[in-house]
């Protein structure tokens, strides 16, 4: 049976990058796959975080997955945190774990700054937690944004070692489904980097609770270059390449369609438009958002009844994978 396992973390500021690709292609991925989306807020404390922001954060990205389309009834939704066999499958697998292939990931590498000595241990073994959220469920597929390709292929990686060295087919090596036009939306700020939550700097992305002003002012001032014309030049032009691939995703089109439409206007008019059809798009999402977010009660009750569903699929998978290794259960 085709599963899909994903998630986001619960650490703010969800944007459009998130939307674009990850959320949207889930809402759409429900219909085919049995799904179990997660909350991740143990990848969340890789970095510090606030213990109350934590929590009204943890909410808010669950508000997030329903307001955008996702269904509690159809799919699983729950927090990593209140199933333990995510922490218990990562420290397993952790053991068999080589640190080479830890030290080939860029993420790790991104977030931990200068001072790497100084960063987590959590946050060296997130692509291990990651693998363990996936291979628990035994998810056949798993649709992220591009940034994940690494950590996903490290996944297969280690289902495919533990597979060889207990020499018995447990774990499935899952897919990545990376979809859609906007596959890795890049800062507004700066092209050569990805719009990311932890970006210091919010006029770095769109958020999906942002008002229209808040969404004018930052394409507004959304780097571009001086030439004149719309061309979609990825490697020469990549800020403007940028912002058409979030208009050719917004609005259900090819980037060459947007191109086409705009070929001979200043740029201003492709800002000025992509605000109207970012609020348009996002709009709605951030008020059914905030209507959600009026009952945390509600929201926890989802949480609760994701957990036990979740924790039915994935207890089984782990107790299979204890028994394999040879962990005695008395
Ligand atoms: P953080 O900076 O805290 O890591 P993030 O913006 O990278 O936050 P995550 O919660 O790590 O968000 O990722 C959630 C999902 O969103 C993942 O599937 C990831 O691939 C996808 N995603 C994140 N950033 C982008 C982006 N800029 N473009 C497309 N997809 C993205
Ligand atoms: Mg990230």
């Amino acid at each position: 049976m085709a599963r899909i396992f994903s998630g986001a973390q619960p650490t703010g500021n969800l944007h459009l990058g998130n939307y674009l690709g990850a959320i949207r292609n889930w809402v759409t991925l429900q219909d085919s796959y049995e799904s179990v989306f997660c909350i991740v807020d143990l990848h969340a404390i890789t970095v510090w975080q606030d213990p109350k922001a934590l929590i009204r954060q943890t909410r808010e990205l669950t508000a997030a997955y329903i307001a955008a389309g996702i269904d509690p009834e159809r799919c699983v939704i729950f927090n990593q945190s209140a199933v333990t066999a995510h922490s218990e499958l990562a420290w397993l697998l952790n053991c068999m774990t080589p640190i080479g292939w830890l030290n080939r990931m860029t993420q790790f590498k991104e977030k931990a700054g200068k001072d790497r000595e100084k960063a987590s241990l959590g946050l060296y073994a997130y692509p291990v937690l990651m693998a363990a959220d996936i291979l628990a469920y035994k998810a056949t597929h798993v649709p992220v944004g591009e940034d994940q390709k690494q950590h996903l292929e490290l996944t297969r990686d280690i289902a495919q070692r533990f597979n060889q060295l207990y020499e018995k087919d447990v774990l499935p090596l899952p897919e990545p489904m990376i979809l859609g036009a906007a596959t890795r939306v890049m800062s507004l700020r700066d092209g050569t980097k990805k719009m990311s939550k932890s970006d210091p700097s919010d006029y770095a992305r769109i958020n999906l609770t942002d008002d229209r002003d808040t969404i004018a002012q930052k394409l507004k001032k959304a780097r571009t270059d001086s030439e004149p014309g719309v061309t979609y030049e990825p490697e020469r032009r990549p800020e403007v390449a940028n912002l058409i691939r979030i208009y050719a995703a917004l609005d259900g089109r090819t980037t060459d369609q947007v191109v086409a439409d705009y070929a001979d206007a200043p740029f201003t008019t492709v800002k000025t438009r992509l605000t109207d059809l970012a609020v348009e798009k996002l709009g709605p999402i951030a008020e059914e958002m905030k209507r959600l977010m009026a009952d945390p009660a509600e929201i926890d009750r989802i949480l609760a009844k994701g957990a036990d569903r979740a924790r039915a699929i994935a207890d089984p998978v782990v107790a299979e994978v204890r028994e394999t290794i040879g962990l005695l259960r008395p």
